[in-house]
């Protein structure tokens, strides 16, 4: 452009510092909502878990995964996402920044964009937020163990806010006796909790609440019509068509234990 031509300001540029991350590495950007606590109240979302939110946080993330390149999978609970850019993105440079920031906009804007066709009857009151870091992870151990971390952490929260609310909602407790009730209570004694005392079989409950959401690229077939010209006709006919799409599809697995990232080789790279 015709800024190429050199101002005395120019040199201000220099103070930009280098954020390129280290090759072969896979690049993670998590984000998170900003003060979600006062945000679902405000917006009266169901405790522990109200579906719409989630619905929209996964909408939001498939269209970061359309919408920019190279993001080979992503996995979200609660208010966050996980996005893994593949180790040979090239994607701006693998500037940390721009691939961050990014994420955040696309997914910020998206979040308020879809947000009627998740919550139709509930106003959107104010604009939301999300936090953004980046994480290089050199290893396809180490990724694994940070997809493990974050499912590791879905289940621990959503067990404590079942039994929370489960305490609050059909016990009759406070929100002060139900922290009480389960101060220094193990897994087990959760889980005890909710079968002897309501009935509750935690295993039971929706894997979209127990292992978050984990989006891939998937092949799927897609029926297709469209318009031919026969050769000896005038006419112009339609026709139904298979044809094969990449598709990002939601999966609710476990994405700790080998399954998973055998039955889908392609994710991880060599
Ligand atoms: P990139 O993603 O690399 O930033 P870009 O297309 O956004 O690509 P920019 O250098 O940021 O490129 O330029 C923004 C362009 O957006 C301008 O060149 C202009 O065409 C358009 N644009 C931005 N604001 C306005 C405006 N208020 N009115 C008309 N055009 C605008
Ligand atoms: P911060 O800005 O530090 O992230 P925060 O209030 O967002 O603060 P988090 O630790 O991110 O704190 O927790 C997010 C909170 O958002 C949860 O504790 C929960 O109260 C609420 N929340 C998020 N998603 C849902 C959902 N689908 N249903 C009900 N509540 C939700
Ligand atoms: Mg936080
Ligand atoms: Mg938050
Ligand atoms: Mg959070
Ligand atoms: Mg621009």
């Amino acid at each position: 452009s015709r800024a190429m031509a050199k101002s005395k300001f120019e040199y201000v540029r220099q103070f930009e510092t280098d954020d390129t991350c280290l090759r072969n590495c896979y690049i993670v950007v998590r984000l998170d909502g900003r003060n979600f606590h006062k945000f679902s109240e405000k917006h009266n979302f169901a405790k522990p878990n109200d579906n719409r939110a989630l619905g929209l946080m996964t909408r939001s993330a498939q269209s970061v995964m359309e919408e920019l390149e190279d993001v080979v999978i992503a996995y979200g609970q609660s208010d966050e996402f996980s996005f893994v850019f593949k180790r040979t993105s090239t994607w701006f440079k693998r500037r940390a920044s721009k691939l961050m920031t990014h994420v955040a906009s696309q997914f910020s804007s998206s979040y308020v964009f879809y947000w009627k066709e998740y919550f139709a009857e509930q106003p959107l009151l104010y604009p939301p937020g999300f936090d953004g870091r980046v994480v290089l992870y050199p290893s396809n151990r180490n990724l694994r163990d940070y997809l493990s971390w974050r499912q590791a952490d879905c289940h621990v929260n959503n067990l404590y806010n079942t039994s929370f609310w489960t305490l609050i909602q059909k016990g009759g407790l406070t929100t002060i006796q139900a922290e009480e009730r389960l101060k220094g209570t193990l897994a087990a004694d959760k889980n005890e909790i909710l079968f002897s005392d309501f009935d509750i079989n935690y295993n039971n409950e929706p894997t979209l609440l127990r292992k978050g959401t984990t989006l891939i690229w998937e092949k799927r077939d897609e029926a297709v019509t469209k318009m031919v010209k026969l050769p000896n006709e005038e006419a112009q006919k339609e026709v139904t068509v298979t044809r094969s799409r990449k598709r990002v599809c939601p999966h609710h697995c476990d994405i700790i234990g080998d399954q998973f990232w055998e039955e889908h080789p392609d994710i991880l790279e060599r």
